[in-house]
């Protein structure tokens, strides 16, 4: 559902959920609907449209029409279980053989998976830079290649991939564009929109918010036969989210423009206070001009720059993780999104063959008071 057929912004129709009322009890908020099964009528029909609990739910299919209105997705949203479980149906709606390409910096249990399971799977993959256009070119076999997966801003280095341009490439090639939005969000950058075929979100970070729902989403612009095969996926294999989780998401997602607003403020703020700092040798954020993928990002993003950057500190990987340990109003704690702020040293995490620098913290902008985000970082910072 598009909020060109309605008067109202997409703003204002997130904040109410859509407005939609219970019909019976004129409750503003919608009730949990928990049941997995329903009454067939009397002719062996399901006029309701719901059968069982695995493949839909109404409380799901509420959430899905937020997601479907913010991503402008004529084929709607579907919620799974995880980022990951919306994620890897995609990459399982295609058939052994195909060939992949995938954004080389990118959310790395994503790029794990790839390169274990999807090989698994049969398929063939490629990892380039994808802010790099003739890299791609050189990468992509036109009618084999099948899928380019793009992560933008990307994890941890906040690449920017230019969506239209790469859309274009995959087109032109016969293959589809998927688009990892999580870290834009649907108020940042409308990826439909620029082209790509398929969105997804790790709705476990900034569509919800608060750190309490593991989530996933997609969103297609078409409803075409590889729309219905990922539809078909997440019934057949039971990843679906549950009702309690869609209904946490549909309260979370109420606020996102007022949280990715103030995010995206504060983050830039402290992207260009520490980019001053003497302990830091390089901020990493594409809000700011020096950043190399700063002039695509001023085009294809809407109302900032997002909630994550990066900082490498001058005092090395040793320096950075005793810059973590001392905080202590920022979070040492993966994920991001929330509206507390996470500081994380990345390269512990991702372990050998990362492509993430031993120096970089990672930080998620929560909606904390921005001068006590600076504060407590500059103090942990001075005595590491
Ligand atoms: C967290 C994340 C994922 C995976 O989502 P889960 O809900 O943890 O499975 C995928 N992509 C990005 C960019 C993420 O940040």
């Amino acid at each position: 559902m598009s909020s060109s057929r309605s008067p109202w912004s997409k703003r204002s129709l997130t904040a109410q959920a859509m407005g939609h009322v219970d019909p019976i009890t004129k409750a503003v908020v919608p009730p949990i609907h928990v049941a997995t099964t329903y009454i067939r009528d009397e002719d062996n029909a399901y006029s309701s449209g719901y059968v069982y609990g695995r493949p839909d739910n109404a409380t799901i299919r509420e959430a899905e029409g937020v997601l479907a209105m913010l991503e402008e997705a004529e084929a709607g949203a579907l919620l799974f279980s995880s980022g990951m479980a919306a994620a890897t149906a995609v990459f399982q709606a295609l058939n052994p053989g195909d060939h992949i390409v995938a954004s080389k910096v990118m959310y790395w249990a994503l790029r794990n998976w790839l390169m274990t399971e999807a090989v698994r799977w049969g398929l063939a993959v490629d990892f380039v830079e994808t802010d790099d256009l003739d890299a791609l070119r050189a990468v992509v076999v036109p009618g084999r290649t099948k899928l380019l997966w793009v992560e933008t801003p990307s994890n941890p280095l906040w690449t920017i991939t230019d969506i239209a341009a790469v859309a274009e490439i995959a087109h032109a090639a016969g293959a589809r564009l998927a688009v990892d939005s999580t870290t834009a969000s649907p108020v940042h950058t409308r990826p439909l929109n620029l082209g790509a075929d398929i969105v997804m979100h790790a709705a476990t970070k900034v569509l919800n918010g608060h750190s309490d729902v593991v989530a996933g989403a997609l969103a297609g612009a078409k409803a075409d036969e590889f729309w219905a095969k990922v539809a078909s996926i997440r019934k057949m294999q039971g990843a679906i989210l549950g009702p309690f989780e869609a209904y946490l998401l549909m309260r979370g997602m109420r606020t996102l423009h007022v949280r990715t607003a103030a995010q995206a403020k504060s983050a830039l703020e402290l992207a260009q206070r520490f980019s001053a700092h003497p302990k830091v040798a390089r901020v990493l954020y594409p809000g700011l001009p020096q950043h190399p993928g700063h002039d695509i990002a001023a085009r294809q993003m809407e109302g900032g720059f997002g909630y994550m950057l990066s900082i490498q500190v001058t005092g090395g990987e040793a320096a950075a993780i005793s810059t973590a340990a001392k905080v202590r109003l920022w979070k040492r704690a993966t994920s991001l999104g929330g509206v507390e702020s996470l500081v994380e040293h990345r390269a512990s995490i991702e372990g050998p063959g990362t492509p993430c620098p031993s120096d970089l913290l990672r930080l998620s902008t929560g909606i904390e008071d921005v001068e006590d985000l600076y504060r407590d970082l500059d103090e942990a910072l001075r005595v590491s």
